[in-house]
């Protein structure tokens, strides 16, 4: 292969379905950034998607961007070296550095003609159900969202307020589907947490996300050891150097493209979490279907799914991996699996 990789990148903003709060803030759009490699007549199409409270901007994922330097790469297929290279430019940076790592697994997938999952070793009917996320509202909106979520089979609350039980209870009131609460490091009391964790525990919640501060990985361990119920990291856990320090403290990880540089990461992350004993639960950001069939690639091999990140935005530029029935559904196309729209 002889040809040269040509990156283009555009800012993008996503419009949220509705207003997302959680434990900490609340918006209603998110900045992202759509990527394209082109190589010998072939495209790889990446994002970078930046919740605010993780710090990247339009801005400096352009400037981060603009830095990368593809001249020197021989072998497309390296993306060892190339990907090592990406991270070495400047720290953090994360979703800036997941738009390359994205887009040149989209491109070699389409060069080989398969699906990633395919050329990872993985089945894709081992798809699982998603989680589908409400955010925090009022008793009557809540309602009304559970009720439109009513083809997902898991449903994503987000808690760590003051109202914790007043949430639930409604969601309680209208259906019994299993649970998965995040807490988005809202809590601060191990005894009343870990109440919480039998309380929820009774009401058919699956797992607890990130209960406590990520300063408090003391906390968090005590939780682990007594609770019930599975404790997951998701703040406390940004890349691989993090997985280590998660043995002990919690029950799993939720790995997402955007905090760990993308799929070759996320890939190695996996592997390191299941042989020291940790769960692995798949997560995204809001996220065009672009990053979210990146991701859902991985999920064969995931405990836990949760890649609604498109199904909350009103104004989707790419066809891939689509949710049916609940059901993680990926599209069988080469690379990432997607088209543009
Ligand atoms: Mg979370």
């Amino acid at each position: 292969m002889s040809g040269t990789l040509k990156l283009k990148y555009y800012p993008y903003t996503l419009e949220l379905k509705h207003t997302f709060t959680v434990a900490s803030n609340s918006r209603s759009s998110t900045p992202a950034v759509l990527t394209e490699i082109e190589y010998e007549g072939y495209t790889g199409y990446g994002e970078a998607s930046m919740p605010p409270y993780l710090g990247e901007r339009h801005e400096s994922v352009a400037q981060f961007l603009a830095k990368v330097d593809f001249s020197g790469y021989k072998n497309v297929f390296d993306l060892e070296t190339i990907l090592a290279d990406i991270d070495a430019i400047a720290p953090g940076n994360t979703a800036a550095k997941a738009s390359i790592d994205i887009a040149l697994h989209d491109l070699i997938g389409k060069i080989m003609n398969q699906p990633l999952y395919n050329i990872l070793g993985l089945n894709n009917e081992k798809a699982q159900y998603t989680s589908f996320t409400i955010g925090m509202d009022t008793p009557a909106v809540i309602e009304e969202k559970v009720e439109e979520a009513a083809e997902y089979k898991i449903l994503k609350i987000k808690l760590g307020r003051d109202n914790d039980r007043e949430i639930i209870e409604t969601i309680r009131s209208i259906t019994n589907k299993p649970i998965i609460v995040d807490v988005n490091q809202g809590w601060n009391d191990r005894d009343l947490a870990l109440d919480m964790a039998y309380w929820l525990k009774a009401k058919n919640v699956l797992l607890i996300e990130q209960p406590f501060s990520k300063d408090k990985p003391e906390d968090s361990a005590w939780l682990t050891k007594w609770s019930p119920l599975p404790i997951i990291a998701d703040e406390s856990v940004q890349r691989l150097d993090d997985v280590m320090k998660a043995r002990d403290v919690f029950s799993g990880i939720n790995i997402k493209l955007m905090k760990c540089t993308g799929l070759r990461e996320a890939y190695k992350m996996i592997i390191l979490a299941k042989t020291i004993g940790l769960k692995v639960m798949l997560g995204c950001m809001t996220e065009t279907s672009c990053a979210i069939s990146a991701a859902s690639q991985l999920s064969p091999l995931a405990d836990y799914v949760d890649l609604d990140g498109a199904l909350l935005i009103n104004n989707d530029v790419f066809e891939g991996t689509k949710i049916v029935d609940g059901r993680v559904t990926l599209s069988g196309l080469p690379g990432i699996g997607v088209r543009k729209i």
